[in-house]
């Protein structure tokens, strides 16, 4: 440790988002930098306390504390504090195969079991993980790496998500031969097409893809696996399967009026929204617009959240996002102490533009929606709602109880439905004849990540259920060390 009154000098900084108002007007990155000189500091409040928490990734109360990966993060505070950035960037790469997306879209657990977080702010870990990452490509200190030597044994990978990439990076280097399939006609999963470029640019994402390709990643788009290629094909010409194909069903809600027009579910808005802004600027028109439009977002979390930013962007005439559940405290309650992953009230990106915007917080918390309401023409016009309160059944198990007199009608023109996600889908799985777990994931212990079929194993959501990024690169890496250990005996993948 460099600095050890760091975190008694200086205070948090984070590097200032652009201007809401501002950033509505295009699609690019609202993410900004730090000086230098401003993330030497930060580094700087690393206290390199004797059990640094942000680095375990252990689960506790059902939620990551710490960084799912492991990132040396003590480590590399000290190191950036120095001024040694190529070396933090060896430090990095050791345990994160992409922190370039992880730096921008991780809630980052790390910084919620941050010990300087228990008597003060914590380290701003999330932001010196992508400055490191960013500085590293700027620099040219990350070029290809193509393995030294090949194995001979070739791996497919189904979905090219963070944790097919993961899974695909570490194989390759390995030396085995690694295709990657991908039904979408670009490569990403949902960084590509499910979380918006404002968050995570597709160039970067490209970027990644493509240093991946030179050191002999094969990419096939545009071909699900059990509809264009056979299983029995994949089975014959490869030694060793790994699912990646994420969670990716949607959940509904079946009540009055669902099948009007202008219901959708929140990725046929997201996903067409991305692919005519990467095809053509969004001039070919592919996609669902809320220009002019009441949009109502139903579901809080990041899925909704993207929702109302997208929906900023086109210009909607207004946005309100419900959530069934109660709004989060301002600080840690007592049941949710520190290392754990704080559940307290925070604004996200498209919350800040549309308080910016309309002057308020769009989200309407412990409110459920009753039915749908329909104009002449068999579209959506507006949506009933009732407010709720949860109350503990004699069994334990929370309830939501409607409020009499509560009830509300709300104008809407669009409505999304981002209620989260209930498993992967069927096609590829029931073919393989892979077993699937209660939650219909697929049956794959962490850890092994084998599934009753020989040679095939899952990694990612598709195994874990709809989950974050950092736990998906966290599955690909950890799969892949069995599936070398299975092809080679032996592994010494970390
Ligand atoms: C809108 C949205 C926003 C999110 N925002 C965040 C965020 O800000 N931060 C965060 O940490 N997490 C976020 N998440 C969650 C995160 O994106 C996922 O947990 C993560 O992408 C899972 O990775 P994966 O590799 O398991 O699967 P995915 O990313 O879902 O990739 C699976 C891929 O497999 C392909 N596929 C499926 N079946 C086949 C087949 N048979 N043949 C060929 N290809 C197939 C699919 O087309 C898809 O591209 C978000 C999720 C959504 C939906
Ligand atoms: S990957 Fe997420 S949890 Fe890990 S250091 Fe980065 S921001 Fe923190």
């Amino acid at each position: 440790m460099g600095k050890a009154t760091g975190f008694m000098e200086y205070r948090r900084e984070l590097p200032a988002d652009r201007d809401p108002l501002d950033r509505i007007l295009d699609w690019q990155e609202f993410h900004q930098h730090l000086s230098e000189e401003e993330l030497r500091k930060q580094g700087a409040r690393c206290m390199d306390c004797g059990i640094p928490y942000c680095h375990t990734g252990a689960v506790i109360n059902g939620m990551a504390a710490g960084c799912p990966v492991n990132n040396l993060i003590p480590e590399w505070n000290d190191l950036v504090y120095r001024g040694l950035w190529k070396e933090a960037l060896d430090r990095l790469q050791k345990t994160n195969n992409f922190p370039e997306f992880t730096g921008r879209v991780c809630p980052a657990p790390c910084e919620g079991s941050c010990t300087v977080g228990l008597i003060d702010s914590p380290v701003t870990i999330k932001t010196i993980e992508r400055e490191i990452i960013d500085r590293g490509f700027e620099e040219g200190w990350i070029q290809p790496q193509p393995p030294e030597k090949r194995t001979g044994k070739k791996v497919a990978i189904v979905g090219s998500g963070p944790s097919g990439l993961a899974c695909a990076d570490q194989l390759n280097q390995a030396g085995h031969l690694v295709t990657v399939f991908e039904r979408a006609d670009r490569i990403g999963g949902l960084l590509m097409y499910g979380i918006p470029n404002m968050k995570l640019d597709k160039t970067l994402v490209q970027r990644r893809i493509d240093l991946m390709a030179a050191e002999g990643i094969r990419f096939v788009t545009k071909t699900e696996v059990g509809k264009d290629y056979p299983v029995e094909k994949l089975l014959e010409e490869f030694d060793a399967v790994v699912l990646c194909g994420g969670a990716t069903k949607p959940r509904d809600l079946p009540i009055e009026g669902r099948h009007l027009k202008g219901i959708h579910f929140a990725m046929e808005f997201l996903a067409a929204n991305t692919k005519s802004l990467l095809d053509s600027n969004l001039e070919d028109g592919n996609y669902i617009s809320a220009k002019g439009k009441d949009v109502i977002v139903i579901g809080g979390g990041d899925t909704g959240t993207d929702c109302v930013g997208t929906s900023l962007r086109h210009g909607c005439n207004s946005v309100t996002q419900l959530e069934i559940m109660g709004k989060n405290p301002e600080t840690r309650a007592a049941n949710n102490p520190w290392p754990q992953f704080p559940r307290v009230y925070k604004m996200d990106y498209g919350q800040e533009e549309a308080k910016a915007v309309y002057g308020c917080d769009p989200r309407e918390y412990s409110i459920t929606t009753k039915k749908f309401v329909g104009d002449e023409n068999g579209h959506v016009k507006e949506l009933h709602t009732v407010e709720i309160k949860w109350e503990k059944e004699a069994n334990g198990r929370m309830t939501p109880v409607e409020i009499p007199g509560t009830e509300k009608v709300w104008p809407a023109q669009l409505v999304l439905l981002a209620m989260g996600f209930l498993g992967p889908e069927d096609t590829v799985l029931s073919q393989l004849g892979v077993e699937r777990d209660e939650r219909s994931n697929v049956k794959a212990e962490y850890g092994q990540f084998s599934t009753n079929v020989k040679g095939v194993f899952a990694a990612g959501d598709m195994r874990r259920g709809q989950s974050l990024v950092v736990w998906a690169i966290n599955e690909g890496r950890a799969a892949a060390r069995e599936v070398d250990r299975f092809l080679m005996g032996e592994t010494f993948l970390p």
